[in-house]
């Protein structure tokens, strides 16, 4: 059984559940979708519908298009410190509704509130915090020529500009929609893009709610306008749109796939951020308390449903038994219950299809002789509940080692060897993250350099900021989000030369 009850909504999320809050937002005006379809976002935990949201079809995008296409000349040229400005005000609103925003996070998407609170509501104000930093430090250079067709007795001068690439679209999935949504806008808004913005189906509503800090910071109309919908329709009309520049996408690599296929059609910039099956390696000399509690926050948290999640966990035969038993005590121990409920470790899956999907990976490697050391079924009455699974004996090419998940499922594997375990991890079409256990700082180094991925992290797991690139390698991505190169995504060189 689990207690799917929760404490009375906060005044503001409730009214702004009250206030038909699933318009679409163009060109600063919140209003339906033009063929007036719409579709019930739920409560995971309960199946509850929260809201109605607006079905976007291609006249909507079209709009939403258009709309960014206006407001682009004269954000493009906004003053570099009155865009800090903005992105400084849109980071102090956001904290200022905090609670709201982390509330409606865990409701919408089903994630602990102590996840939305303390984790990933803060991490998305800092990437607004972080690029307002970024556009009064966008800067061109001057290059010295040596041209041979220089006429006699005159000088060349040559610089770059760095200008905005465009209207942007930022297409983003359902696991951390908050902050994946400030990790595209932030950088393409400092940047001097306008944005047509798509939330995931199953999670609009922190999106709809930031289009309200957004226009209450004072961003002019048009700059972000937000489309909901679903993936294969709004979502394919906003990435094939000519109007569109440059396409900004997380989300699953079998999408990732189909939109680079788009694009190229038009060689539209893209930027792909994609899934993962991250290895975490564990070498006998760990600090194993650390380690045991990493990786199992690694794979557990947010029901696993996060990219860089500690999916295969390599632990060498020392210390292998230590490793399972510590793993399944530390995902018994999680209480599962509604996100917004005081106590509650883990909430519920996305979906009961979610749910659905791990299950059946589960069952299959059960099927084929995996053990299940822990967990390993659904629970509760909405059917979106998935006990924190350890399961052990998987063998190579098997779907549960190669495939993603996303959900709370580890898979231990012992090791004997350095060389070899590394050979295993990068045995992956993925290339996202990984981490490594030890105490020896030459293992730690070595290892880190021979992993195939976009973040290694040592002695700890899904360590992330804004300063920090993130990208992924193989079929994990193309490009990185955060840092320097982050904005980088959102700019085009030209260079400018001139006979003087
Ligand atoms: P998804 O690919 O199904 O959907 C992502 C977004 O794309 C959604 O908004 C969806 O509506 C839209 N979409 C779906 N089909 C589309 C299409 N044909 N054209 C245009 N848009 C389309 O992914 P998901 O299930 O929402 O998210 C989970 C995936 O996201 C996992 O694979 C996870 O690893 C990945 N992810 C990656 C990162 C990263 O930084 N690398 C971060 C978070 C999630």
């Amino acid at each position: 059984m689990i207690d799917t009850a929760h404490p009375p909504l906060r005044p503001r999320v409730t009214a702004f559940l009250a206030d038909d809050p699933g318009r679409l937002l163009v060109g600063g005006r919140w209003r339906a979708a033009s063929s007036g379809a719409d579709f019930a976002t739920v409560d995971p935990a309960t199946g509850r519908p929260l809201a109605r949201i607006a079905r976007a079809a291609a006249p909507d995008v079209d709009a939403a298009v258009a709309a960014a296409a206006t407001a682009l000349p004269r954000w493009a040229k906004t003053a570099p410190a009155e865009r800090s400005r903005l992105l400084w005000r849109i980071a102090d609103l956001m904290e200022e509704h905090l609670d709201d925003l982390a509330e409606l996070e865990t409701l919408d998407q089903g994630k602990s509130l102590r996840t939305s609170r303390f984790g990933e509501v803060p991490a998305a104000i800092s990437q607004f915090r972080y690029y307002a930093g970024w556009p009064t430090k966008i800067l061109g250079e001057t290059i010295p020529t040596s041209l041979s067709r220089t006429p006699p007795g005159k000088e060349v001068l040559a610089y770059t500009r760095r200008e905005p690439v465009g209207v942007v679209a930022a297409i983003v999935p359902w696991n951390s929609p908050l902050i994946m949504t400030a990790m595209k806008l932030a950088p393409a808004l400092a940047a001097g893009c306008t944005i047509v913005l798509k939330p995931a189906e199953n999670t609009s509503l922190t999106a709809l709610y930031l289009g309200r800090l957004l226009q209450e910071a004072g961003l002019p109309d048009g700059v972000v306008n937000i489309v909901t919908g679903f993936g294969g329709e709004a979502g394919e009309a906003i990435a094939a749109h000519p109007g569109v520049a440059k396409v900004a996408f997380t989300g699953s690599t079998a999408v990732g796939k189909r939109l680079a296929q788009t694009a190229s059609t038009r060689l539209a910039r893209l930027t792909l951020e994609l899934g993962g099956k991250s290895p975490s390696i564990i070498l006998p000399d760990a600090d194993l308390t650390a380690a045991i509690a990493g990786v199992s926050r690694g794979i557990f948290d947010n029901g696993g449903q996060v990219c860089v999640a500690s999916a295969r966990i390599y632990a060498h035969r020392d210390v292998y038994d230590d490793v399972v038993a510590g793993m399944a005590t530390a995902g018994e121990s999680l209480a599962l219950g509604h996100g917004l409920a005081a106590g509650t470790d883990l909430g519920p899956l996305v979906s009961a299809a979610q749910a659905e999907r791990v299950a059946g990976y589960v069952d299959e490697g059960a099927a084929d002789g995996v053990e299940v050391v822990t967990g390993g079924r659904r629970e509760g009455d909405a059917g979106t509940f998935y006990r924190p699974t350890v399961l052990t004996g998987a063998r190579p090419g098997m779907r549960l080692l190669r495939e993603e998940i996303f959900g709370p499922v580890a898979v231990v594997t012992p090791f004997d060897d350095l060389d070899e375990v590394v050979v295993w991890a990068n045995d992956s079409d993925y290339g996202l993250a990984a981490s490594v256990w030890t105490e020896g700082l030459s293992a730690a180094h070595r290892v880190a350099a021979r992993l195939q991925a976009g973040t290694v992290w040592v002695n700890c797991h899904s360590f992330l900021g804004p300063e920090l690139p993130k990208g992924g390698h193989k079929e994990s991505g193309w490009g990185y989000e955060n840092g320097p190169q982050g904005l980088e995504n959102y700019l085009e060189t030209k260079s400018v030369v001139m006979v003087l």
